[in-house]
C-alpha cells in the first residue's frame, strides 16, 4: 500500500488539475486513471477559456469562471516554467457571432442579464454591430448580423495544457497509474481503501474527478453525482495563414494556425462517433460566417463526450456520509483548470469546501418536487 495524503480518481483536465494543485501544496498524491479505454473529454474538446455563456441566474458560476479565465495567464506561464511545455493560452477577448436578428435579440438579452447579475464583479461587454464587427475581424462574411464582445475570453491548447499539468504533477512528487480503472472503494470517514488495476490503495482523502466516471464511482462514497453524456463533433482544417485574431464561440484559429470549427450539442448516450449531417450544419454555418473556410481543407472531424450535470453546473462536494471524499467535476475543464490548481485543490487539503462553491452541491438533485 502506497503512502498517499490523497488519491485523484482520474486523470483528465480536472483531475490532473487538481493533483497538481495538491502536490504544489506539497501533499502526497497518486493518480489513479483508467487510460485510454474510457472516455476522455479531456481529449477531444474545443480548447476555450470562455466566460461571456457562463453564469445565467447563476452569478456563482460567472464569478467562479471568470477568477479562473483571469488567473488562467499566470497559471499557463508557471506551467511553462515548470515544465517547458507551453499551452497555447491566449486571451484576447471573444465574440458570439449571431447569423440573424433573432439570435442577436437572444444573444442581446443574455448578455445583459449576465450584466445585471454581475452586481459589485462588473461584467464588461459590447454586442457588435457587423460594421464594428468586420473592424475587429476583417474576415467576417457579410451574412452575419452582428455578435457579442467580451474581453474575459480566450482559448488554449488542451492537449499541451494536459500534457503540462501531467509533467508539472510529476516535477513536484506527484504520481500518475495509468491503467487503474476504479472499480471499488471501501470508504470509511477519513479512510479511503481503493480496488484500481488488481491492487488496492489507501488514503485519508478522495477526490472523485473520474468525468463520466464520476456517476459509479460517487455511489460508492455515498455521493449522489448525475453526470450524463453530451456529445459535442468537431471540425479541423488545414494550417492556414493567421486570419482570426480571437476565437469565437464556433470557430476559432489555433497557434498552431488550423481552424478548429465546432461544435454540436447532441443527447447521443456514450456514442462518441461523428455524423454527415452534423459536420454538413457546422461547415455550412462556418462558411456562412467566415466565407474562406469554403476553400480550406478538412483534415479531421471527431465527436467527444462532454461530462454534464442536469442543470450544466459544476458539481464539488465532499461527501457528508465519509469525509475525505471530494468530487469534482464540470463541463468545461479547460476554463476551469486554473481554479481547480490554485483553489479546489487548497480546499482539500483544508478539509472543507468555502460557502461560495456551496452552489454547486449535490442538494441541488435532491430537492423533492412539491405535491
Ligand atoms: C466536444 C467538446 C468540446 C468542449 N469544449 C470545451 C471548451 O471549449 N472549453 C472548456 O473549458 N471545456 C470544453 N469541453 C469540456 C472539457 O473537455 C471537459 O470539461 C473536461 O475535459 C473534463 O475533464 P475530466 O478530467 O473531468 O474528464 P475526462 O477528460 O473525461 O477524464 C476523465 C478521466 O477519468 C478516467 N476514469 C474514468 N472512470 C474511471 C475509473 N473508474 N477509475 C479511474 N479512472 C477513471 C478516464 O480514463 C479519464 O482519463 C468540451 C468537451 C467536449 C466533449
Amino acid at each position: 500500500m502506497a503512502d498517499n495524503d490523497v488519491l485523484v480518481l482520474g486523470g483528465g483536465l480536472v483531475g490532473t488539475a487538481v493533483a497538481y494543485g495538491l502536490a504544489r501544496l506539497g501533499q502526497r498524491v497518486l493518480v489513479l486513471d483508467e487510460g485510454d479505454i474510457a472516455h476522455r473529454a479531456s481529449r477531444g474538446n474545443f480548447g476555450l477559456v470562455w466566460v461571456q455563456s457562463k453564469g445565467f441566474g447563476v452569478p456563482e458560476y460567472q464569478r467562479w469562471t471568470r477568477n479562473s479565465s483571469d488567473e488562467w495567464a499566470d497559471f499557463s506561464d508557471e506551467l511553462l516554467r515548470e515544465t517547458a511545455v507551453a499551452s497555447g493560452h491566449e486571451r484576447p477577448g471573444g465574440v458570439t457571432i449571431c447569423l440573424d436578428e433573432e439570435e442577436l435579440e437572444r444573444r442581446r438579452k443574455r448578455m445583459e442579464q449576465l450584466h445585471l447579475e454581475a452586481g459589485e464583479t462588473q461584467f464588461e461587454y459590447e454586442m457588435l454591430s457587423p460594421a464594428a464587427l468586420k473592424k475587429m475581424i476583417p474576415a467576417i462574411g457579410p451574412e452575419v448580423a452582428g455578435a457579442s464582445y467580451t474581453p474575459y475570453d480566450g482559448h488554449a491548447n488542451p492537449l499541451y495544457t494536459l500534457r503540462a499539468l501531467h509533467a508539472a504533477l510529476l516535477k513536484h512528487g506527484g504520481r500518475y497509474q495509468p491503467n487503474a480503472r476504479v472499480t471499488a472503494i471501501d470508504a470509511r470517514p477519513g479512510d479511503f481503501r481503493v480496488s484500481a488495476g488488481g491492487r488496492t490503495y489507501a488514503a485519508p482523502k478522495v477526490v472523485l474527478a473520474a468525468g463520466l466516471g464520476n456517476q459509479a464511482l460517487g455511489a460508492m462514497v455515498g455521493l449522489n453525482v448525475p453526470v450524463r453524456p453530451v456529445r459535442g463533433q468537431i471540425i479541423v482544417t488545414e494550417r492556414m495563414q493567421p486570419v482570426l485574431n480571437m476565437p469565437t464561440l464556433m470557430i476559432r484559429q489555433t497557434v498552431e494556425g488550423t481552424i478548429m470549427i465546432g461544435e454540436s450539442r447532441e443527447e447521443s448516450g456514450f456514442d462518441d462517433t461523428t455524423s454527415p449531417e452534423i459536420v454538413h450544419t457546422l461547415a455550412q454555418r462556418a462558411v456562412k460566417t467566415f466565407p474562406f473556410l469554403r476553400h480550406a481543407r478538412i483534415v479531421r472531424s471527431w465527436g467527444a463526450l462532454r461530462v454534464m450535470s442536469p442543470d450544466g453546473l459544476p458539481v464539488y462536494e465532499q461527501s457528508a456520509q465519509f469525509p475525505g471524499a471530494f468530487v469534482c467535476t464540470c463541463h468545461s475543464g479547460v476554463t476551469l483548470a486554473a481554479a481547480h490548481a490554485n483553489h479546489y485543490a487548497r480546499y482539500v487539503v483544508e478539509g472543507r469546501l468555502p460557502s461560495e462553491l456551496a452552489r454547486f452541491s449535490t442538494a441541488r438533485f435532491n430537492v423533492q418536487a412539491a405535491a
